[in-house]
């Protein structure tokens, strides 16, 4: 028997999701956002879950034709444009949209001979400085490539740093109002947070919103709001199963540092399951897990293949028994991935990413 650790994508989560966003922006096309793999999930695996979607949103070349492979023939977007000249000799071959955030990215596409003009989404940095062309630039970007043979039509967009929290958007919103305001062409602004947040502000849902952390069931403003009031269902279960058992008396630790001491006589169980998985090394004592599908805590220091878990709730488990890191045990209780992130001092997003490659996955059409 190999190791009992092992992903499970759940393809029914994926589509629920995505309705979600559909739900939410009932008005706008959808990106569904597969970049990192599909935040871990696979693109392969996660497509016939996303298939609802109007287009997939991306970083790579190599992901693009993946999407492709799968037998999309729609919309295929590059988040962050071509990264060099040649680049657009496949954009060109694979009917691929692509970001132009830099003069740069205009010079070089000016240089390309195609057959097949391209439509460019012209991305402005509306005070997320990360990538784009800053207001009072972004009309002469437009001007430039509305007047070249190479491109066919301009989405407008920009991205927002604080869609989930307490500055919100509307500075963004306003700088990116004021300089396209009179621009013709599609618009492209929210991302999880702003669609399920900001969706009664007229301009952000727009054209096309881009649903990326929301369609793998995890909160994109957790704490705040949770899985469950955001109607969003994980995409993804971590599980594995107890090898061992000890029982523990009074005084006794656990683990590397014996961080955790047992205050009184507890059983504890050993989980098949450490850092080199992908499950967090700083989630200490307390962490959320199910075990048997019942709630129970993390006990001590996270090891390399190992981690340990308290069984008080659950005296009945033993070596065999299912332990659900995140995600959907089998008797249906749910472990959102935002609870062991927290605990964790990260979020969702980075855990889903991180899942190691030594772990088998496998999509299920539904539960486990
Ligand atoms: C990653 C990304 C998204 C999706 O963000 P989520 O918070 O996961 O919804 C949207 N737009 C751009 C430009 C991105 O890079």
């Amino acid at each position: 028997m190999p190791r009992p650790i092992e992903a499970l994508i759940h393809t029914d989560a994926l589509a629920h999701n995505l309705a979600r966003a559909r739900q939410a922006a009932p008005d706008s096309r959808l990106w569904a956002v597969v970049k990192a793999n599909a935040y871990g999930h696979g693109i392969e695996r996660a497509y016939p879950g996303m298939r609802s979607a109007d287009g997939f949103a991306l970083l790579d070349l190599a992901e693009a034709e993946r999407i492709r492979a799968c037998g999309w023939r729609g919309p295929v977007l590059l988040l962050e444009g071509v990264f060099e000249p040649r680049d657009l000799e496949l954009c060109s071959r694979l009917d691929l949209w692509h970001a132009v955030h830099c003069n740069e990215q205009i010079d070089w596409l000016a240089g390309h001979k195609t057959e097949r003009a391209h439509t460019v989404v012209l991305k402005m940095n509306s005070g997320m400085n990360r990538l784009g062309f800053v207001p009072a630039a972004y009309r002469s970007a437009w001007a430039r490539l509305n007047a070249m043979p190479q491109v066919e039509s301009i989405v407008l967009a920009t991205h927002f740093s604080d869609a989930d929290g307490p500055r919100g958007i509307a500075h963004q919103l306003a700088a990116f109002e004021q300089a396209t305001h009179d621009l013709p062409g599609p618009r492209s602004l929210a991302n999880s947070a702003a669609i399920l947040r900001h969706g009664t502000v007229p301009g952000v849902h727009s054209d096309w919103v881009r649903a990326g952390i929301l369609s793998y069931g995890s909160a994109p403003d957790f704490p705040e709001h949770d899985i469950r009031h955001w109607d969003l269902r994980p995409a993804m279960t971590l599980r594995s199963q107890l090898i061992a058992t000890q029982q523990l008396a009074a005084g006794d630790t656990v683990g590397y540092g014996s961080s955790f001491t047992a205050r009184e006589p507890m059983r504890i169980g050993i989980v098949a399951c450490g850092y080199a998985d992908g499950y967090p090394r700083h989630a200490g004592t307390d962490t959320p897990v199910l075990v048997d599908g019942v709630r129970s805590g993390t006990v001590g220091r996270v090891s390399m293949d190992m981690l340990a878990v308290d069984l008080t709730p659950v005296p009945a488990a033993g070596i065999g028994s299912e332990v659900v890191l995140w995600g959907r045990a089998g008797n249906g209780e749910v472990l959102a991935i935002d609870d062991v992130a927290r605990a964790a001092g990260t979020i969702g997003y980075e855990l889903m990413c991180a899942l190691a490659p030594r772990v088998p996955i496998r999509a299920v059409e539904a539960g486990a």
